[in-house]
């Protein structure tokens, strides 16, 4: 194992790799490299996106991330060993990344951004691959759309905070990607069967029924 690999503690806040190894800063010249996507740097080093948890060859056309978010290992072994995974567009490691391993880390991303916007393109973007693509590969593997599994990430997380907090319909729309309050509440109605309020109504209903506390866990 290299000695010489840097963790850097303040990125690593956010970063579900702490345990792992973190890839080193990049160089001038290698984020050049990488905004120019220059072949000639191929082999030469892999960069990783912490962010998404892929590694990519200097040359790979996928869009630009930001430079924060960004390191580098020398080998795509190393990358392999951190926990990263090989872009399905420039294919680093010389190998296919199966459709399962794409699918689960687009569900990962999904599962820790669902408070930001999030599109069929958005996830394309990240997880290096077209909508379309995308949109079928997800569908033959999880059963669902994309967005149909944004959506309930989302319900299920307005279902811990009705039951966890006294926040406002409207701030736990915001809090979970839904800040369009209406829409929230339709959605929410379409996939539980009662609005926000009356969820939240039952679930102290039930608590007190029970006696207890233990509801916390409703929806896992
Ligand atoms: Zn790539």
């Amino acid at each position: 194992m290299p000695t010489d690999w840097k963790v850097d503690m303040e990125r690593t806040t956010t970063d579900l790799r702490t345990d792992k190894m973190s890839p080193a800063p990049l160089s001038d010249e290698q984020w050049q490299a990488v905004a120019n996507n220059d072949i000639t740097y191929d082999g030469q080093f892999y960069y990783a996106v912490k962010t998404t948890g892929i590694f990519c060859r200097p040359s790979c056309k996928s869009r630009l991330p930001i430079r924060d978010n960004v390191g580098m290992f020398h080998t795509s072994e190393q990358a392999l060993a951190a926990r990263f995974r090989p872009c399905k567009r420039c294919r680093p490691s010389g190998q296919r990344l199966p459709d399962e391993e794409w699918i689960a880390l687009i569900t990962e991303y999904i599962e820790r951004h669902y408070d930001e916007s999030l599109t069929l393109d958005t996830l394309a973007h990240i997880s290096h691959g077209t909508p379309y693509h995308l949109h079928r590969t997800f569908k033959r593997i999880k059963g669902i759309t994309p967005v149909t599994y944004i959506q309930q990430v989302r319900i299920n997380q307005a279902k811990r905070l009705l039951n966890t907090t006294d926040r406002t319909v409207a701030r736990i729309g915001e809090a979970v990607g839904l800040s369009n309050s209406p829409y929230f509440v339709t959605l929410f109605k379409k996939l539980t069967g009662l609005s926000p309020e009356a969820y939240r109504r039952q679930i102290k209903q039930q608590t007190k029924e029970n006696g207890s506390h233990a509801n916390n866990d409703i929806d896992t």
